[in-house]
């Protein structure tokens, strides 16, 4: 199952990677380099999963959590954690966050997480 995926990372390079790699698996991904930006594309048009960073600068990636689950609190979220934030991790849990990759994490490890992650939701409409 692919579906449209939305992108935060602050890290050209990190959003360029999860570009290149959900792209060539048919997913239609958007990216967002901040959690503002995250929010306008949220708004715009939900998507069907989320990767998010948790370090940025400005609005952190709990912070946009917070504000996206209050637009749609069914979106699925996969966060991107560094070593050692278990604190941002259970903070996160707490918002409905179940799978997290630590970075820097296995491109196959997030693939699998990503459809995990969408296999479990996918009659969220229905339930
Ligand atoms: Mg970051």
């Amino acid at each position: 199952m692919t579906g449209r995926m939305l992108v935060v990372d602050d890290q050209m390079g990190v959003r360029r990677l999860l570009f290149e790699a959900f792209s060539e698996e048919g997913y239609i991904v958007e990216l967002a380099g901040s959690g503002q930006e995250a929010l306008e594309k949220v708004r715009k048009m939900p998507p069907d999963i989320v990767l998010m960073d948790m370090k940025m600068p400005g609005m952190n990636g709990l912070e946009a959590l917070r504000e996206i689950k209050k637009f749609d609190n069914t979106v699925p979220v996969v966060m991107m954690t560094a070593y050692g934030e278990l604190e941002i991790v259970a903070e996160a849990m707490k918002l409905g966050v179940k799978e997290y990759v630590t970075k820097p994490f296995d491109i196959n490890e997030l693939r699998g997480l990503v459809k995990k992650t969408l296999g479990e939701v996918g009659n969220r409409q229905v339930v």
